[in-house]
């Protein structure tokens, strides 16, 4: 884990006190377990679109404005992913750490990303994930206010063993048992890497279907309809 997210994890739980906001980091419905990809678009979101639509089964996207990729080079992948039923949800314009950062400085990663993928898909993400999971009490309470903010219950690290997906896949196989009525986890990789998209993707939906859990969006593994994951 990088020495920021470590960090913002000791400082969680009082950001979320202070500011009256809770985190999400699991799904609440029965048998759904959400996969959600982060720091894209990039060359291989295209790919998973494509394999998520093969396996009848949803991821979400945080995505950045600027980052790995422009969001502009990669519209039509965003747009398809979001025609296909996926979430695509705000990873901030250009992935700073928001702890570092002013509430206008805050505000202008949020809302700056927000016009962008209203351009491509008509409408703007409700959803947002930090980048490095780094949250204090400022960010909580600024972007709390309009987002809901999703942490992860399980990483899967795919960022350190990009040439070996066993390792990865290994915290599925390890962690992620028998569906049987429980609520699921939220995943958290990234389709900025070529092992994840072609390696680590396909069977890590394999197992988590074989294993019962239905692949689904974080909003979807909240109970929370498709009308709420955006706005106008
Ligand atoms: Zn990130």
């Amino acid at each position: 884990m990088a020495p920021i997210a470590r960090i913002a994890m000791a400082v969680r739980a009082v950001s979320e006190a202070a500011a009256g906001i809770k985190l999400v980091y699991k799904c609440t419905v029965p048998n759904t377990m959400a996969i959600t990809f982060d720091d894209g678009p990039f060359d291989y979101t295209a790919d998973l679109v494509k394999l998520f639509k093969k396996k009848n089964a949803k991821a979400t996207f945080f995505v950045n404005g600027d980052n790995n990729g422009k969001i502009t080079d990669y519209a039509t992948a965003v747009k398809q992913a979001y025609l296909d039923g996926h979430q695509i949800a705000s990873h901030t314009w250009s992935h700073g750490d928001l702890a570092t950062m002013s509430v206008g400085k805050i505000n202008e990663e949020m809302n700056k990303l927000d016009v962008a993928i209203k351009k491509i898909i008509g409408v703007s993400p409700t959803y947002m994930r930090p980048p490095y999971g780094s949250i204090n009490d400022r960010v909580t309470k600024t972007v709390g206010a309009r987002y809901t903010i999703v942490m992860w219950s399980q990483d899967t690290n795919d960022w350190q063993h990009v040439n070996d997906y066993k390792k990865s896949l290994k915290v599925y196989t390890d962690n992620i048992k028998k569906a049987n009525g429980k609520p699921g986890d939220i995943v958290l990789q990234h389709d900025t890497i070529q092992m994840t998209a072609k390696e680590l993707a396909p069977r890590a939906i394999d197992y988590a279907q074989k294993m019962g859990w239905k692949l689904v969006t974080v909003g979807e593994c909240l109970g929370k309809p498709k009308s709420t994951w955006y706005r106008k």
